[in-house]
């Protein structure tokens, strides 16, 4: 049986994009496969941050998922820094990776451009990756598209260390990548792919008057400068999310409406913001619940932690006799 790993930074909201390229996915195979979610604190602190705003972000981000609908009962949810074999296991991933490989990293080459200077974490970042989804040996990782290179660097270092180490044997699977139909959410600015750290989302736990003020203003088909000018769904980051929550029937009358310029793109909006409603109502209030019961937060978050360490721990233990370190 498969065994899915997949993680999310605790560098701002859980937003839309992640909700649909990754965190719905889980939310589904939750209940198919053990599933390990992770919130890496690690890679969040590899660009500039507040150590006060991290940990609020971190318990935010766990209760955000729990309101999403990850199970605890079911799922393993817990914070990377609190099994430390994933810095230890990055250390040695470190030792068999190519630097070349590194540096062709697109999320790294973007990153590091918006940083004053960059550090050696920021372009280590996959390195740790690796070690996450392998520590666990998970085989399948849902993730959005942009998380699609890095996963082929994760298959590079699990070949390599099983060729030095593993008498060949597949001791560490090869990952794939799990993608949803929405696996790219562009930004409301329709400048760049929707992120925490751009200032371009919408949150999962915002309300419906603060998702309207944000979708209003959004970027549609350029195309439709006046009212009458008919538009083209497949460049519409508005029509992109209509898909993403819409019924199929409502999605084929946005195509037409749109194409015939029956509606407006207010019209199109509205319509968008009463299905997303629909999806996000009991998500707010489980998200409500969870603030009245803390506990319940903590609790999952401990199990999660303890869950893993055992898993961790065998793992680190075959690594360390391997490599000769025990
Ligand atoms: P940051 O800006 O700090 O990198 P982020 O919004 O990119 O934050 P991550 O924590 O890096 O979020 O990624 C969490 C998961 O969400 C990953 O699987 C990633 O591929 C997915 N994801 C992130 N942004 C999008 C998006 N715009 N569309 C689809 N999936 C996305
Ligand atoms: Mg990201």
């Amino acid at each position: 049986m498969s065994r899915i790993f997949s993680g999310i930074q605790p560098s701002g909201e859980l937003h839309i994009g992640n909700y649909l390229g990754a965190v719905r996915n889980w939310v589904r195979l939750q209940h198919q496969q053990p599933t390990i979610i992770c919130i890496v604190d690690y890679h969040a602190i590899t660009v500039a941050y507040d150590p006060d705003q991290l940990r609020v972000r971190r318990r935010e981000m766990a209760l955000s998922l729990l309101a999403a609908g990850i199970d605890p009962d079911v799922a393993t949810l817990f914070v990377q820094s609190a099994v430390q074999e994933h810095t230890e296991l990055q250390w040695i991933f470190n030792t068999i990776t190519p630097l070349g490989e590194l540096e062709r990293q697109a999320q790294f080459k973007e990153k590091s451009q918006r940083q004053e200077s960059v550090n050696a974490g920021l372009l280590n970042y996959p390195v740790l990756q690796a070690a996450d989804i392998l520590l666990y040996r998970a085989d399948l990782v849902p993730v959005g598209e942009d998380q699609v290179q890095h996963l082929e660097l994760s298959r590079v270092v699990a070949r390599r260390w099983n060729a030095a180490f593993a008498r060949g044997a597949a001791y560490f699977p090869e990952p794939q990548a799990m993608l949803t139909p929405a696996r790219r959410i562009m930004g409301l600015d329709g400048q760049a792919k929707m992120s925490k750290s751009m200032g371009n989302t919408i949150g999962l736990l915002e309300s419906r008057e603060e998702i309207w003020a944000k979708l209003r203003p959004a970027v549609t088909d350029p195309a439709r400068v006046r009212r009458i000018d008919p538009g083209h769904p497949e460049v519409c980051n508005v029509y992109r999310l209509h898909e993403a929550f819409s019924d199929s029937e409502t999605v084929k009358d946005v195509y037409q409406q749109c194409t015939t310029a029956g509606w407006g793109c207010i019209d199109c909006k509205n319509v968008l913001l009463g299905a997303m409603d629909r999806e996000f109502v009991p998500i707010r209030r489980r998200a409500a619940e969870l603030r009245a019961n803390p506990a319940r937060v903590d609790d999952a978050l401990a199990a999660g932690a303890g869950a893993c360490r055992l898993i961790a721990g065998e793992t680190m233990r075959y690594v360390r006799e391997r490599m000769g370190l025990d």
